[in-house]
């Protein structure tokens, strides 16, 4: 079943210049891009977009990350683009990443783990207009 998922390209993997090794990798496997635009988030918006943390000890840190320099957001189309997404991504902390996932090439710390992907069809469908207008989106 094709379906969307929503993805950032977090600071750090825009900062150490590997957005378009990403985004290449995004397209190798398969994803047909149809949103795309660079933001930099307000600590206001981040804390919107990661609600569900806000309990947890690094929610001050991980908001301090992800409004530090520019991000890349999209929204990303595939059959089975959810699972598959976060398949190419791999774990959350890099040390724990598989062989051949962006976090494993690309990320440095559990923090700055360079990619973010939507956990589920309800995450990608209240994230995915987060950012996005349906006018933004290509199809
Ligand atoms: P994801 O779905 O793999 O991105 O992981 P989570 O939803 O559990 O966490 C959201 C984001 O919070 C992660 O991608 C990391 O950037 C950050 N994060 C998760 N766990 C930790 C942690 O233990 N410490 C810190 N500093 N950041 C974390």
């Amino acid at each position: 079943m094709t379906e969307r998922t929503f993805s950032i390209i977090k600071p750090d993997g825009v900062r150490q210049g590997d957005t378009g090794k990403i985004l290449a990798r995004i397209e190798e496997t398969g994803f047909k891009i149809l949103g795309l635009r660079m933001v930099q988030m307000t600590s206001r918006h981040a804390e919107g977009f990661y609600a569900v943390h806000k309990e947890r000890p690094f929610f001050g840190s991980l908001m301090e990350f992800m409004s530090s320099g520019p991000c890349v957001v999209m929204v990303l189309e595939k059959e089975n683009a959810i699972e598959d997404l976060r398949k190419l991504m791999g774990a959350t902390d890099p040390a724990k990443a598989d062989d051949g996932t962006l976090r494993k090439d690309f990320a440095t710390s559990i923090e700055a783990n360079v990619i973010h992907g939507s956990d589920s069809p309800e995450t990608a469908a209240s994230e995915i207009p987060y950012f996005f207008t349906s006018l933004q989106i290509q199809d």
